[in-house]
């Protein structure tokens, strides 16, 4: 098994570490032709619009946005949940637009953006630890997007089918849960 981490900007070497040390194969992707190459793919934290303009300028966005249709798993935390959704409450552009969430960007304020708690996670485990770094937060689902965890009355992971996200960054931790439940959906995808 080989999953991918967006290597364009951002915070890709923890959860490259990470997949390493749970045994996984890790790839560094940064041109579209290795995404041929993999069977997962993490999305990292960093900043939304600067890995949005790259998938553009890079020519990585169709190509992506056609294999997460077509199955691909894909675990993002932080900006990349951002890059996912369909729709961005206080920005006017939205990047891949795959999963039916509404996320509002900086959503915890610039100042007291970045905090850390733990709280159980459907299907994953309890009291998952979570920093969130100038985090988003769902505002809204749609269709069959399941709540996996809600922090002080928002939502802050969900899952639609192949697509993972969670507004937190889990890889700045030592707790390894969320990694092993995408390598779960990345394994029954392989089947
Ligand atoms: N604030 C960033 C954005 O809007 C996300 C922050 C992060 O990924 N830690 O893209």
């Amino acid at each position: 098994m080989k999953i991918g981490v967006l290597a364009l900007q951002g915070a890709f070497i923890e959860h490259i570490n990470i997949l390493k040390n749970l045994d996984v194969e890790a790839i560094e992707i940064r041109k579209k032709e290795e995404l041929d190459n993999i069977d997962g793919l993490i999305i990292p934290g960093g900043e939304s619009t600067a890995i949005g303009k790259l998938l553009v300028d890079l020519d990585i966005k169709d190509s992506l946005i056609k294999k997460i249709k077509n199955g691909l798993p894909i675990f993002g935390t932080c900006a990349g949940l951002i890059l996912l959704a369909k729709k961005i409450i206080n920005d006017d552009k939205t990047h891949l637009g795959v999963m039916d969430i509404t996320v509002k960007r900086n959503a915890y304020g610039r100042q007291l953006g970045s905090f850390y708690t733990e709280q159980d996670v459907k299907y994953i485990g309890e009291k998952i630890k979570m920093t969130f770094i100038r985090a988003p937060y769902i505002e809204n689902v749609e269709n069959n997007v399941e709540i996996l965890a809600i922090v002080d009355n928002h939502i802050v992971a969900a899952q639609q089918d192949n697509i993972l996200v969670t507004s937190f960054h889990p890889e700045l931790t030592d707790d390894t849960r969320v990694h092993k439940y995408f390598i779960e959906i990345v394994k029954n995808y392989k089947k």
